[in-house]
């Protein structure tokens, strides 16, 4: 009875200090150490990591989400042996995340399709998982925002949510050629993380056709000059992933008629 009352106590008080995690699981903890002959520190060591790991979890799920992925993809899902270009070494290294203690930023290089928003997805993922926090753009979509944000004169506000991030990924740098207020705008966010936010840039665009896209000689090469002070590059020559993909398909497709095709064949001689 007294055991009863003092759980109820107990439920309260973890309740108002919004412990909800030990506040759940203490009956049933209390339960077990009892049969395990656990003693209170040990229960109340038990309580106190299941409520961090909870907690943790929740984070991580917080992060993910406010960094806006448009897919979870990991490392599991990519098949290197489709795009031997890429230092997979290198990648896997990058994964660990020291890039982003050091404010270093890595840039994804090849035609569409060769894999880049699936990389520097994973390796935003991982980022996040390791308490990071990440927000994933694309780059139109980015200016736009911004150009926004100018107009509502919340520039500034916007401006100091992004220097908030650990990393930020600018994914499609070079599909659309951005305005020149775009250019200028796009230049300040990336002139403001050197240094502070680590970037991935994913382009299609080789660097020395970068001024098509940032409009002029001199942002380009400034944009460049930040961009490329301290980063890995990540190279995607191989043909587009689809494509290959889609010529396994055709393979797989015309190996069973060719098998049928032997067959009758064979029993044509019969
Ligand atoms: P990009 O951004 O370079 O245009 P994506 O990353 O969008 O290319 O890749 C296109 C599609 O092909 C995506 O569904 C992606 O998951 C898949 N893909 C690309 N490269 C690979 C790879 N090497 N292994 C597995 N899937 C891949
Ligand atoms: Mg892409």
């Amino acid at each position: 009875m007294k055991q009863t009352k003092s759980m109820v106590l107990l439920k309260h008080h973890l309740k108002e200090l919004k412990l909800s995690t030990m506040h759940d699981e203490c009956e049933k903890v209390a339960a077990r150490c009892a049969q395990d002959n656990v003693d209170h520190l040990g229960f109340l060591l038990q309580l106190c990591e299941l409520e961090r790991i909870e907690r943790e979890k929740r984070a991580a799920d917080r992060r993910l989400k406010q960094a806006k992925f448009p897919n979870l993809k990991t490392l599991d899902s990519f098949d290197f042996a489709a795009q031997p270009s890429l230092n997979k070494s290198l990648i896997s290294e990058l994964m660990r995340g020291a890039y982003i203690d050091e404010r270093e930023s890595i840039i994804v290089i090849g035609n569409s399709g060769t894999g880049k928003t699936h990389l520097a997805t994973a390796l935003g993922i991982e980022a996040c998982g390791r308490g990071k926090k990440v927000r994933f753009c694309k780059v139109i979509e980015l200016i736009t925002e911004l150009i926004e944000a100018r107009e509502e004169r919340q520039l500034l506000r916007m401006k100091k949510q992004l220097a908030r991030l650990d990393l930020l990924i600018l994914d499609e740098l070079g599909y659309v050629p951005a305005s020149k207020l775009g250019a200028e705008l796009l230049f300040d966010i990336i002139s403001t993380a050197y240094e502070r936010t680590s970037l991935i840039v994913t382009t299609n665009l080789p660097f020395e056709n970068w001024t098509e896209v940032l409009g002029s000689e001199r942002l380009t090469g400034a944009t460049l000059d930040r961009l490329t002070h301290r980063c890995h590059i990540l190279e995607a020559t191989g043909e587009s992933y689809r494509l290959q993909d889609a010529r396994r398909r055709k393979n797989r497709k015309t190996l069973p008629t060719a098998r049928t095709q032997i067959g009758k064949a064979i029993s044509k001689a019969k």
